[in-house]
C-alpha cells in the first residue's frame, strides 16, 4: 500500500515580484506533474497574485488559498479581503490566525474564531494556526496554551471542516525546528481535541528535516514558509 497523501501548504507570505510568483507556480506545477506527486499541494500566494496563479494551476490537482480573510462578506474594511472574494476568485482555503497576524495585527482567538466561521460559511476550508511562544514553551505551558487557543477558535465550529496547523511561534522563520519528540508529543495531544481535522506542522521545515517530520505519527502535512519559495527544496518536500 502506498503512503497516505499528506497536505503540503506553501505560505509565500509577502514575497516575490509578479514574474517570480508566476515562474514559481509554473515550476511547482511542472514538477508536481513530472514526479506524479501524490500529496495535496496548496499554494497561498499574496492576494494580488491569486488570479494569475489560479490561471496557471487551474486544471491541475494543486489548490489555491488566501493567507488571511476578514469575517464579513463585504463592507467598509479598507485593505481587507473577504472570504466571499477569495471563494469567487477560485480559492478553496484561507489561513486564519497565523502568528504573524496575531503579532502584527493583534489578532485574538475570538477574532480568529469569527474568521474561521466566515471562511466555512463561504465554503472555504480555514487553515487555523495555533502554537505557543518561546517563554510559554520554556515554562512548560505549551499544551495549556494550545488547548486554550483551540477551545476558543473551534467554538461552534464543525471540526470536520477545518485544517489545524500547529506552529510553535519560536520555530517560524527562525531556522529553529521543534525536535521530533516535541512535535510528536504535541501532535498526540492535539489530535483528540480536533476530531477528524487534519493536523499540519509548521516552523522552519526545510529539505533537511521534512522526512523526519512527515514520518511522525499524527503529522498529516506541513505548512511551509521560507522553503516553499525555493523550487528545489519545495519539490523534494511536496513529492515525498
Ligand atoms: C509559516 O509561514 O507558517 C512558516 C512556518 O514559515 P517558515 O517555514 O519560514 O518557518
Amino acid at each position: 500500500m502506498g503512503r497516505v497523501p499528506k497536505i503540503i501548504a506553501a505560505n509565500w507570505k509577502m514575497n516575490l515580484a509578479p514574474n517570480e510568483a508566476e515562474k514559481l507556480a509554473s515550476e511547482i506545477l511542472k514538477s508536481h506533474s513530472d514526479n506524479s506527486c501524490n500529496n495535496q499541494v496548496i499554494l497561498l500566494p499574496p492576494n494580488v497574485y491569486l488570479t494569475s496563479i489560479r490561471g496557471i494551476i487551474s486544471n491541475s490537482a494543486i489548490k489555491l488559498g488566501g493567507q488571511d480573510c476578514h469575517f464579513e462578506d463585504k463592507g467598509a474594511f479598507t485593505g481587507d479581503t473577504s472570504p466571499a472574494m477569495l471563494k469567487n476568485i477560485g480559492c478553496e482555503y484561507a489561513i486564519v490566525g497565523h502568528s504573524e497576524r496575531r503579532e502584527h495585527h493583534k489578532e485574538s482567538d475570538e477574532l480568529i474564531n469569527k474568521k474561521a466561521k466566515a471562511a466555512i460559511s463561504n465554503n472555504l476550508t480555514p487553515i487555523i494556526c495555533v502554537g505557543e511562544k518561546l517563554q510559554e514553551r520554556e515554562a512548560g505551558k505549551h499544551k495549556e496554551i494550545v488547548s486554550a487557543q483551540l477551545k476558543t477558535i473551534l467554538s461552534s465550529i464543525d471540526a470536520d471542516k477545518v485544517i489545524i496547523a500547529y506552529e510553535p511561534v519560536w520555530a517560524i522563520g527562525t531556522g529553529k525546528t521543534a525536535k521530533a519528540e516535541e512535535i510528536a508529543e504535541i501532535h498526540d495531544f492535539i489530535k483528540p481535541l480536533i476530531k477528524t481535522a487534519p493536523l499540519l506542522y509548521g516552523g522552519s521545515v526545510n529539505d533537511k528535516n521534512y522526512k523526519e517530520i512527515l514520518d511522525i505519527n499524527n503529522v498529516d502535512g506541513l505548512l511551509i514558509g521560507g522553503a516553499s519559495l525555493i523550487i528545489e527544496k519545495f519539490t523534494q518536500i511536496m513529492c515525498y
